[in-house]
């Protein structure tokens, strides 16, 4: 390896140093976000990909600060991943989740389930499961009301104890959809001992369908092979008309994108749903 030059090493280990502060910085900020309200869910509805109707919500977190921009997800999910918090974010998420699903029941909005998103590192906290069972026997839900998104990543890592509060779920009837489907590393055979209901299709390959005949193609292998295994097909991030009518004729289930609807606080869910039934 060639040698460096010091003020090179020096300048690493600065930015280094910057992007740890800043991590710090943010987790501590998010911390006191949970305890000071600023933290929401956001839903994005799926449909059918027949007849555009919503049929399922998915939750997205979302953190609007009191002060500065907001956070994305994607920034500051891994963060709390990585510091513990995201015991009582799954938490809070769990429980709003439920609390906003019950009360739209209360309301006769016309709608199935409400899915949210479980990461890995949340799963090998103790008794998730007896806190999920808590939570909907609190607000008076069933399997039908809450479904789960998990990559398969947290499937394949998953330790005997999670993939037994999974079977039971499953058992239950709870849907439980392998998010991001296509892009983790593992075999296909696991679909086959795993509790699943349906697959996700991860938005790269929508999004390149287009254009490229690899990505069409297993889209097509994964509809295929859900199908044959009994499992819903969801396809998300469908942006264009393009790609709609390739998921169409490729007989996915479910659609998902900003073609349809973005993701929405829960008072702009209330209007689209009581608003007029679409021609
Ligand atoms: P994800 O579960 O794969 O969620 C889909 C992401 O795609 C969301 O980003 C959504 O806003 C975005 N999206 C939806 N339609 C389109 C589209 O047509 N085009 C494009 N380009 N994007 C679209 P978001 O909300 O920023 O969330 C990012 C990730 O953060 C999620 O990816 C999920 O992994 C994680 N996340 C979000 N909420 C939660 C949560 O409550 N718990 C956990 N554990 N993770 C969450
Ligand atoms: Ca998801
Ligand atoms: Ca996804
Ligand atoms: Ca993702």
């Amino acid at each position: 390896a060639k040698l460096k030059g010091r003020g090179q090493v020096i300048y690493f280990d600065q930015r280094l140093h910057d992007e740890l502060l800043h991590q710090h910085r943010l987790s501590d900020r998010l911390e006191r976000a949970l305890e000071n309200g600023e933290l929401m869910l956001h839903y994005q509805p799926q449909v059918s990909a027949v007849s555009g109707r919503v049929e399922n919500l998915e939750a997205l977190l979302r953190w609007f600060p009191a002060e500065g921009a907001p956070v994305s997800p994607a920034e500051f999910i891994p963060l709390a991943e990585r510091s513990g918090l995201i015991h009582r974010i799954g938490d809070w998420v769990m429980e709003e989740a439920c609390r906003q699903r019950a009360a739209w029941r209360e309301a006769g909005l016309a709608l199935e389930r409400i899915d949210i998103n479980f990461s890995g590192s949340q799963m090998n906290g103790a008794d998730l499961f007896a806190r999920l069972d808590d939570c909907l026997s609190r607000f008076g839900l069933g399997p039908r009301h809450i479904g789960l998104e998990l990559t398969e990543n947290v499937l394949i890592e998953a330790d005997a104890h999670v993939l037994e509060g999974l079977e039971r779920l499953h058992h239950r009837g709870f849907r439980i959809a392998i998010d991001d489907f296509g892009t983790g590393y593992s075999s296909l055979s696991y679909l086959k001992h795993f509790p699943v209901t349906a697959l996700k299709i991860d938005r790269t390959f929508v999004r390149d369908a287009p254009e490229r005949p690899e990505d069409r193609a297993i889209m097509e292998a994964t509809v295929f092979i859900g199908h044959r295994l009994g499992l819903e097909v969801v396809a998300e991030g469908v942006e264009n008309a393009e790609q709609l009518t390739l998921i169409r004729e490729m007989r996915c289930d479910l659609v998902q994108g900003y073609y349809f609807y973005a993701p929405m606080a829960a008072t702009e869910i209330e209007r689209l749903l009581a608003g007029p039934a679409a021609p």
